[in-house]
């Protein structure tokens, strides 16, 4: 969504209370995040002594394979996003602390969506204990056990196997 800041970029002080919808990005696809149409933000900007802070909360829905047993599973986002947007040219004491903007309108999507995948864990579980797949014969653990559990011992266990005996 693009924004237009012309009200509040001259005076300081001045805000403006913000919403809409965020358009899901295609650039996760690689990692098997998808991203439903639902995802909104809220929250306000502000000119605070000539640069502008945001600061919203983004929440959506995406879907992602369960990193044990690979079945899509949907999970919720819910996140803060504060950053500090300066018109381009200005100067500022820290360049990487600041978003740069031209003209009077800002790409919220562009600002907003890096912070999102920022607060992505790198695995999602479809339960808490999944069993996940056999790592030999592939069978989802979650429907029964496979056939494979009682063909041998884990060698490292087969001496204390053979004590108990
Ligand atoms: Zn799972
Ligand atoms: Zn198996």
């Amino acid at each position: 969504m693009i924004f237009d800041v012309m009200a509040i970029l001259k005076t300081d002080g001045a805000r403006i209370q913000l919403e809409g919808p965020l358009t899901p990005p295609s650039n996760l696809q690689g990692e098997g995040f998808v991203f439903s149409e639902d995802a909104r933000f809220s929250g306000e900007l502000e000119n605070i002594g000539g640069v502008l802070e945001l600061s919203v909360c983004a929440e959506g829905t995406f879907t992602v394979p369960c990193g044990r047993c690979m079945k899509i599973t949907e999970q919720r986002f819910s996140v803060s996003v504060h950053e500090t947007l300066v018109k381009e040219g200005e100067e500022v004491s820290d360049p990487d602390e600041v978003i740069p903007f031209t003209g009077t309108s800002i790409d919220l999507d562009a600002v907003i969506w890096p912070n999102v995948f920022l607060a992505l864990d790198t695995k999602y579980l479809c339960k808490a204990d999944c069993q996940g797949l056999c790592d030999r014969c592939g069978t989802d653990l979650n429907e029964g056990p496979c056939n494979c559990k009682d063909d041998d011992i884990d060698p490292r266990l087969a001496g204390l196997a053979k004590l108990l005996q």
